[in-house]
Order: C-alpha cells, then structure tokens, then sequence
C-alpha cells in the first residue's frame, strides 16, 4: 500500500487524486468519536499538575483565537486537538480544509475534551479511499499516504464554553518563561508550575473576554459619565473619544506575551513588552474582583507602553483603566458572563494541591462578601443598572 501510494504521489498532481463523486446518494465517512472510548494512548494532557517547567516553558503556547486548536503530528499521521480550555469543550466537529477543491472536508466530531486535554486522531483516508462531505454539499473521494502539508484543520463547537471563547478578539498569542529564576529563590522571578500556568490561561481567557465584550465597548465610551474623569496617556493629556475606541482595537491587534511569575519578596509585578508577570496571590485572587485585577491590568498596561504618568497603570482617585478592569470583573462575573467565574473550577486554592502549588494561600484574597460589597459599589454595575 505504501508503494502504491508514493507511485500516486509521483506521478499524480494532487488534483488528480480527489474524485468528485456526483451522486448525492452515496455514502460519505464521518468519524463518530466518543473520548471515553478512545485508546489510552490517543489522550494526553497539557499542563498536567507534575508538568514540569522545562516542558511549560518550552513546548506550551497558545492564541486566545484558537483556544481549541487541531493541527498535523510531527509525523504526518495523526490530527493532534489540543485544548487549551479549563472546562470541557463538548459536540466537537473537526473539518480539513483541501486547497485543491478550496472546501473544508467534514472529517469527524468528538463527544467531549476535557480540560487541557489532547486527542491524536489518525483519519480515516491514510488507511483507504474515504468519500467525505464538504461544506458546499459535494462529496469528495481521496486517499493520502501522510497527511499533506497544505492541509489545514478547523475545530468548532455549539457548547456554550465554546461559544463564549469564540467572541475573544485580543489576538494574543502567550507562552510562558521562567525568566532568571534560579533554584536559591534570590532571582526576581520564581520557578512556573502548571498550577500557575492553569491560572495564567483563565487570567488571559477572562481578561481577553472582557476587553471583547460590548459591555466594554460601552463602558470605555462612557469612561468619564461613569467614573468621573477620563483616561490619561503618558503625557498627561487626556483620551479623546478617538483614544479610546484605538486602545479598545490595538488590543485586538497581534500581540505575543510572555507570562511569568515574579517574586513578591522583591516585586508585586513586572509587565512591559511582551513580559507580563504577577504573584503568587494574584493567580487564586482575580476570582473575587478586589484583588488580583489591580496588578493585573497594571502589568498589561505597560505592555502596551503606557507608564506610571499614565491612569491606565495607576489609577487616580479612583479614575483609571485598572480601576475599569476590576469594575468590570465584577459585575459580568457576579452575572455569570465570564468563561471562568469561579475559583472552584481548577481548585487552585485547595490544600489537596498545596504540593503542586508551591505557595501558601491568603483567605483574605477570596473573601465572597467583599466581592458582593465590590458588586452592589461597582460604578460599572451602576451604569448598567441605571443607577449613576
Ligand atoms: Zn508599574
């Protein structure tokens, strides 16, 4: 089989090789697939809580686009779908796009993956001729020896996850370093573990939600009606109408970062660049809106260049971006709009996980009352409900 496929192959374009079949009637090929029922060896996890960090600084990385993401094995035998979702993304269909036909081939659909899983599918039409559907009603017949270079895989899902991850406009491609972290602990960074890494993918995915969410829109449309004064660059002059709809859109721009976590025996943060890093309490804080946001957004405040002059770092008297962020936490979290609302989710804060963790927990940090204090007083929540 193999030789006869490499004969194909040299002497064959590839557009010889698809046979349109005109019939509607016949038969096409979908793999049904069930996670549950799939062999051990066809299911992995990223970011699994022994990963070390020599594997999640080096083979771990993402875009908050393509949070689900299905592409080619390094041998060319297997579609690899990784997730790097932190909930299970469920009713999974899995479609390749043939350049010759210029149609996506409607390949398989997958019951469930499980947070940060991995699947490896090996598709039907390396092991035989396979009739598949398209997307524009045809059917096409083909056969490869190896999954071919120029084919490309979609991944798509109706659960309500997915489709909230499917709003996220922040093009924001992440990846994570241990920076000059060094085993004595006297480096300004500390050693990533995945437990943090988890956490760094919520941070991202809620903060990339939000700053794609209409709620914002409006809200930076209305910066100054709801907190009172309005944002200010670096030079001191303040946002115009223009300013703000061009921060809202350079966020949506291509932006690689590198997320780290620093030291708190020597800093609270570190952002600037591609370089965005927080501590230890920030990565079980954020869930409860008065904590973790603030060094958050200041951190990815100076990603985008702006500085200590500038209320998109600080806030002052309560008027800033930071301010803004937390606002906004709050009140689409407390409504359940935010593809993470909850601390219970990955547990980070359980004692069962005080191993893998590596850090001691501050209760102060994930306090409910304040939060539903921070809901009722959010000037954001106030806008919305009517009540400035
Ligand atoms: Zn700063």
């Amino acid at each position: 089989m193999a030789l006869f496929s490499a004969l194909l192959f040299s002497s064959c374009s590839d557009n010889e090789m698809i046979n349109y079949i005109p019939e509607p009637e016949v038969d096409t090929h979908l793999d049904l697939l069930l996670y549950d029922e799939l062999p051990s060896t066809a299911k992995t996890f990223i970011l699994a809580l022994d990963e070390p960090s020599s594997i999640i600084t080096t083979q771990r990385s993402f875009n908050l686009k393509e949070v689900l993401r299905a592409e080619t094995s390094a041998d060319k035998d297997f579609i690899l779908i990784t997730s790097y979702s932190a909930k299970p993304i469920t009713n999974i269909t899995l479609k390749a796009y043939l350049p010759e036909i210029a149609a996506n081939v409607h390949i398989a659909t997958i019951d469930s993956i499980p947070m940060f899983g991995q699947v490896a599918f090996r598709p039907a039409f390396l092991d035989g001729e396979t009739s598949y559907a398209t997307d524009d009603s045809r059917v096409v017949s083909f056969q490869r020896e190896f999954i071919p270079n120029d084919m490309s895989f979609t991944v798509d899902s109706d659960c309500t996850h997915y489709q909230m991850l499917k709003t996220i406009k922040t093009n924001w491609t992440l990846s994570f370093s241990n920076y000059d972290w060094n085993p004595d602990g006297n480096s300004t960074w500390l050693e990533l573990n995945a437990m943090v890494a988890r956490e760094w993918v919520v941070i991202v995915t809620n903060l990339g939600y939000m700053l794609s969410s209409p709620q914002y829109y409006e809200v930076m449309n209305n910066f100054s009606s709801i907190f009172g004064g309005e944002l200010y660059g670096n030079t001191g002059e303040l946002f115009t109408n223009a300013d703000y709809n061009n921060f809202i859109e350079r966020c949506f721009l291509s932006k690689r970062f590198v997320l780290g976590r620093v030291n708190p025996a020597y800093v609270a943060g570190l952002g600037g660049g591609s370089t965005w890093g927080v501590a230890d309490w920030n990565f079980y804080g954020h869930y409860a809106s008065y904590s973790g946001w603030e060094a958050i957004s200041h951190e990815l405040a100076h990603c985008y260049g702006f500085s200590h002059n500038s209320n998109l770092t600080y806030g002052n008297n309560g008027v800033g971006w930071t301010n803004m962020v937390s606002n906004l936490h709050v009140y689409m979290n407390t409504l359940g709009d935010m593809p993470y609302e909850s601390r219970n989710i990955l547990d980070t804060h359980n004692s069962a996980y005080d191993e893998f963790r590596g850090f001691s927990i501050d209760r102060s940090k994930m306090n409910d009352a304040s939060t539903a204090k921070m809901y009722q007083d959010s000037k954001v929540r106030k806008y919305f409900d009517n009540e400035l």
